[in-house]
């Protein structure tokens, strides 16, 4: 999975559980945020991402991180109300361990090692369009092709997201 899947997941995410009301430099900052945290696990930091895959794809590391990052936003009352709340906080953790879901789609069917350390079962839910394809530079066929396919899978969610606000707004319904 390149990022695009994950960008377009989190972003869905993000357009559902978007505060109200939302200014546009709010709803920009708190979009990012989603768009990073669905591809938090892919990062390429030092002894993370795909350098050391086992550890920046296991739930229980992530979860540790998650745990960070909710208490350090969450527990001061203004930076809570600021990003939406504990449920806005929870919408985030669950953008952050989809990565590892979609992950799970690529069709090696290798799966991801979600447990490790604790166990080597692999997550495998292979699905035939969605390739393993080197990181840009360069732009090869076979990254735009993968490119399209992860458009075309999860872009449908963001529409309907923006679709699901647009009508709550419209019937009055105030989206949280
Ligand atoms: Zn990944």
């Amino acid at each position: 999975m390149i990022t695009v899947g994950h960008t377009l997941l989190g972003a869905a995410v993000a357009v559902v559980c978007l505060p109200k009301p939302c200014p546009w430099p709010r709803a920009i900052g708190h979009s990012a945020a989603f768009m990073l945290a669905a591809n938090v696990p892919d990062l390429p930091l030092p002894g993370w991402g795909h350098d050391r895959y086992d550890i920046s794809h296991s739930v229980f590391s992530n979860a540790l991180l998650i745990v960070a990052v909710t208490a350090a936003v969450g527990l001061p009352p203004a930076a809570r109300r600021w990003v939406g709340g504990w449920g806005v906080l929870a919408a985030l953790a669950g953008a952050w361990l989809s990565h590892l879901l979609l992950d799970s789609f690529y069709n090696h069917g290798r799966g991801v090692a979600i447990f490790w350390p604790v166990s080597s079962a692999r997550l495998a839910l292979p699905i035939p369009w969605f390739s393993v394809v080197p990181p840009p530079p360069p732009f090869t066929a076979a990254l735009w092709k993968e490119f399209a396919a992860e458009v075309v899978s999860y872009g449908p969610l963001l529409a309907a997201a923006l679709v699901w606000r647009r009508r709550r707004r419209a019937t009055g319904q105030t989206p949280r």
